[in-house]
């Protein structure tokens, strides 16, 4: 099937007209900057208050972006998902976590999502952030190369240890494993602890993944390295390809502590340096007669940035579907990509988050900022959600 993103039927097949109203309620809501700035004030108090805001909460804005708020109670989201053929990776969505009692249980979460991965058709990668197994101010230190005090350096073997645990139950399962990036100042840390993962567990394929902002200066050539070192070590590479996410931060630290930003100048140099390690790495996973020793997932909202991901793999002889290589979208978000990309046979997953509804609205709280009008995306999808209601008015007429 010819691969269109304006199909706004395959796209929403799987929605009933009453939740595609909902969600457009939703989204032109979120369209207001000063509304969602005023809804997280509003939020948060509520929660200080203890006042009974999950049910409100939790039939809104988290059933548009969220599966459930444990391992178990998601299962049924992923399966809506995969009978449309689209896989789910199932995200721990609680962030901010400080004591060595929420990162054991942080990773004992991450380990039943591979578990479930293991055994649940739908759900074909598995994913963490190093933040739920660590503290940033610990990754940071590391990533600086200050050095630890003695309790510090006990915690960094537990952090270590938990890496472990967790990256051995991936191979163990033979459940590719995904490592969220984050922050810059805490990226190199978790660059290390991918590498090494990589070392132990990606011998003989890809296990564990590592992700690239690109939307970070010299990515291409960071890429190129990790690349190399790869095939020095005698293993093989994976990686997610992002933008990134943390734009707005990552400028406001450089010009408060007086360095260079990290940060592409413009989204046309982040729009470049995504497509230029598309394109490494689709040159490291080869052809379909010469295939490498890599895999990638396309991490993205933009239309340009999937349709060129396809036409590069046709370009290679790759048919669709054979490739290492995975299409990659949020829950909740742009289905128009998702859906019709899965329609024509690619391997598309989306980030199912999930989590108690309290411990996960600084995710949701992202997710509404991601679509206010002024960053673009509610427009997009807004526009597709009432083309569709408007042709299934029409249709049954
Ligand atoms: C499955 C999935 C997994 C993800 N995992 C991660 C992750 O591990 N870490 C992470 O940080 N993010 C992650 N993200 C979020 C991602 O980084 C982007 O924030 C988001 O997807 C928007 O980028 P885009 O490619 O979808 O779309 P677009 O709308 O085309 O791009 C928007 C992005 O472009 C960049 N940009 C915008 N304006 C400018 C500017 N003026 N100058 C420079 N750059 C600019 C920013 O990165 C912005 O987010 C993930 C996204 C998805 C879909």
């Amino acid at each position: 099937m010819a691969l269109d993103f304006q199909n706004t039927q395959i796209a929403f097949a799987s929605k009933r007209s009453n939740d595609l109203r909902q969600s457009a309620l939703l989204f032109r809501l979120m369209a207001s900057p000063k509304l969602v700035a005023l809804s997280q004030q509003l939020t948060r108090f509520a929660f200080w208050l203890h006042l009974p805001v999950n049910g409100l909460i939790k039939s809104t804005v988290f059933k548009q972006f969220c599966g459930g708020e444990s391992v178990t109670s998601s299962i049924p989201a992923a399966r809506v998902l995969w009978q449309q053929g689209i896989g789910a990776i199932l995200d721990y969505s609680v962030e901010g976590q400080e004591s060595e009692t929420a990162f054991e249980a942080s990773a004992n979460t991450i380990m039943e999502t591979i578990q479930l991965a293991a055994v649940e058709e739908g759900v074909p990668l598995s994913v963490f952030k190093m933040t739920g197994l660590a503290s940033a101010d610990l990754l940071c230190k590391i990533s600086s190369q200050e050095a630890l005090n003695a309790k510090e350096t006990q915690q960094w073997q537990a952090v270590k240890e938990r890496v472990n645990r967790i990256t051995q139950l991936a191979e163990d399962l033979d459940v590719p494993l995904m490592v969220d990036a984050e922050e810059s100042w805490i990226q190199d840390a978790i660059d290390q602890l991918v590498h090494e993962a990589m070392k132990a567990h990606n011998q003989n394929k890809v296990i564990i993944m590592n992700t690239i902002q690109c939307y970070r200066m010299g990515r291409v050539e960071y890429l190129k390295q990790a690349l190399e070192q790869a095939t020095q070590d005698g293993i093989h590479y994976g990686v997610k390809l992002v933008r990134g996410a943390y734009m707005e931060k990552e400028r406001e630290r450089a010009k408060s502590m007086g360095y260079p930003s990290p940060i592409q100048p413009d989204k046309a140099g982040s729009d470049k340096e995504f497509n230029d390690c598309t394109q490494v790495m689709l040159d490291a996973i080869g052809t379909a007669m010469e295939p490498g020793k890599a895999a990638l997932v396309i991490a993205s909202h933009n239309e340009s940035s999937n349709a060129m991901g396809v036409q590069s793999l046709e370009d290679r002889g790759w048919k669709p579907g054979q490739a290492p290589v995975w299409f990659a979208q949020l829950y909740g978000m742009s289905d128009h990509l998702s859906f019709n990309l899965a329609a024509a046979h690619h391997p598309v997953v989306k980030y199912l988050p999930f989590g108690p509804v309290k411990k996960v609205m600084p995710y949701l709280f992202r997710r509404a900022e991601e679509n206010t009008s002024i960053k673009g995306q509610t427009g997009r999808e807004l526009r597709l959600i009432q083309q569709e209601l408007r042709r299934r008015s029409i249709d049954k007429s």
